[in-house]
């Protein structure tokens, strides 16, 4: 079974560009993954020879501007349940939100592993871009680039790692 990574973030902090990297034309069929549903978006990663299965996910859209555990889309939370290993996306340019503290100590209570990812951090110095994220309490932010690439494999292999 390949592992299950979920992109999990407020909007507009760039899931579906990792999402479109990492899958690139690959989008997977889900057929053969029968405990999965089907309302969110999936594709097939790889690392080297190594398949996993990203899900992109959108569900915090409507949510995060009230109360985020009662609110959260059931889509997302499903995502997260199902997930081996959460990617979570924060953004280099905007810094630290109340709406990244929120999903965070969501993500915290469901005790899937984590990754903690920086991203639009292309042309920007990577230690300097991470300082802030590490009061989200989450462990080392990785710093890459969903649009460019930057970053993105070690990162990869990192939520492997976990997963
Ligand atoms: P989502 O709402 O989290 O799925 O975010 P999107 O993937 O739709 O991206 C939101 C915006 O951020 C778009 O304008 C993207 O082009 C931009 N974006 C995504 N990744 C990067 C990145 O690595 N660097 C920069 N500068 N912009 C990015
Ligand atoms: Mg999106």
């Amino acid at each position: 079974m390949k592992p299950v990574i979920a992109l999990v973030g407020r909007p507009n902090v760039g899931k579906s560009t990792l999402f479109n990297r990492l899958t690139r034309s690959r989008d997977a069929l889900v057929a053969d993954f029968p405990g999965l549903t089907r309302d969110r978006h999936y594709g097939t990663g790889r690392l080297g020879e190594r398949p996993y299965l990203v899900v992109d996910t959108g569900g915090f859209e409507p949510v995060v501007k009230e109360g985020i555990v009662q609110r959260m889309a059931q889509q997302t939370q499903q995502a997260v349940a199902e997930a081996d290993a959460v990617i979570f996306i924060v953004d280099a340019r905007e810094g630290m939100t109340p709406q990244d503290s929120l999903i965070a100590n969501y993500l915290r209570k469901t005790g899937r592993p984590l990754c903690l990812v920086v991203n639009k951090a292309e042309g920007m110095k990577h230690s300097t871009v991470v300082t802030d994220f590490y009061e989200l309490g989450l462990g080392q932010p990785f710093a890459i680039s969903s649009a460019h690439g930057e970053g993105v494999h070690d990162m990869v292999e990192h939520a492997l790692e976990l997963a």
